[in-house]
């Protein structure tokens, strides 16, 4: 083998300085009775040497192979039972599968895709309730090099379920106008056939919406408003329709007022109406929600537990598939359960 000197590598004019030979040095002997003088004795304790003891273990990635037999939800197969509902104590009654236009539309794919990205925007096309502000949303500029698009609101958020004379909702258009909500989806972009598939399902299973019909009982000039009660034993309510302003209403109650007011009814968020009214697409048959008044059969759980019972057991598959209206479900839960958890 060819061997470069200095001089090969950088010239004949590099000034290096001369440097005696490499040779290799034996290692010192070490003599396992009689340590050198010169050298500490090793502890045992020392960490390298506890590390020889325990060599690292292989990273083997967890895979979703495991299935709770309590509530069936999907688990790595690093978690136990427990993680999903408590070795089956927090088990919540499974929810009613999709109504059968529903299911149609979501077995076919192209639909199914358009659905599930249109999911938010949909489920507000059907929703009985939203968020409002005490204060007011200020929208900041979309103009290009002005930042991304954001929005801040002042004062206190609220739930509220507006009156049936509010005329750009839901109520108002199940009731009177069916064909202004067709309109909303075309300005949207969602297709005709899935907003007419969901419509006629919500008619036949949603018992909010057959309970709106007392409506149309009753002349629509006279003051009426409509008390949902809460949920019974078997996950079913009543709905009173009152005719004095002197009725006495249940502070938990939702009511629904046929007259224009100042200001919508705002929900209680510890009435079990909040989220089926709210999330009309992921309980299309105003499956009860979690809340503090008791229900028998209904396990007593904290909030938590509860939206983690639920979300995690996906009953048919339905937060897979409405992701982005799940993601909108989670993030409306969060502030609230800090305070009842
Ligand atoms: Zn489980």
């Amino acid at each position: 083998m060819k061997t470069l000197s200095a001089e090969s590598l950088f010239g004949v004019h590099a000034c290096l300085p001369t440097l005696p030979p490499l040779t290799p040095t034996p290692p010192p002997s070490i003599q396992e009775d009689q340590p050198p003088a010169s050298c500490h004795p090793i502890p045992p304790s020392s960490w390298w040497i506890r590390l020889c003891d325990h060599p690292p273990q292989p990273i083997i990635p967890a895979t979703w192979n495991c299935c709770c037999p309590h509530c069936n939800a999907l688990l790595l197969s690093t978690e136990s039972d427990a993680f999903c509902c408590g070795n089956g104590k927090h088990v919540l009654p499974k929810l009613c599968p999709f109504p059968s236009r529903m299911q149609q539309v979501l077995s076919h794919a192209t639909q199914h895709r358009h659905l599930s990205d249109f999911s938010r925007v949909v489920n507000n096309l059907f929703s009985f309730a939203g968020i409002g502000v005490s204060g007011k949303f200020k929208h900041f500029s979309t103009r290009v090099g002005s930042g991304p698009p954001a929005v801040a609101i002042t004062g206190r958020t609220y739930h509220m379920v507006r009156n049936t004379e509010y005329t750009d909702h839901s109520i108002h258009w199940f009731l009177y106008d069916e064909s202004q909500r067709e309109f909303k989806a075309q300005q949207f972009g969602v297709h005709a056939t899935i907003v007419q598939a969901i419509s006629n399902d919500l008619k036949a299973v949603n018992p909010y919406v057959s309970h709106l019909q007392h409506f149309h009982d009753t002349s629509r000039r006279r003051r009426r408003t409509l008390e949902l009660k809460d949920f019974n034993a078997v996950g079913d309510f009543a709905a009173v329709m009152h005719v004095s302003n002197s009725t006495i209403i249940n502070p938990r109650s939702i009511i629904i007022q046929c007259h224009r007011q100042n200001r919508p009814h705002f929900v209680n968020i510890l009435s079990r109406h909040y989220k089926p009214l709210h999330y009309v697409l992921l309980f299309p048959h105003a499956d009860i929600g979690w809340g503090l008044d008791h229900v028998p059969d209904i396990p007593s759980l904290m909030q938590i537990q509860w939206y983690r019972s639920r979300l995690l057991a996906n009953d048919d598959d339905r937060f897979s598939i409405f992701g982005r209206l799940s993601a909108e479900y989670v993030v409306g839960n969060s502030p609230s359960l800090g305070r009842y958890s």
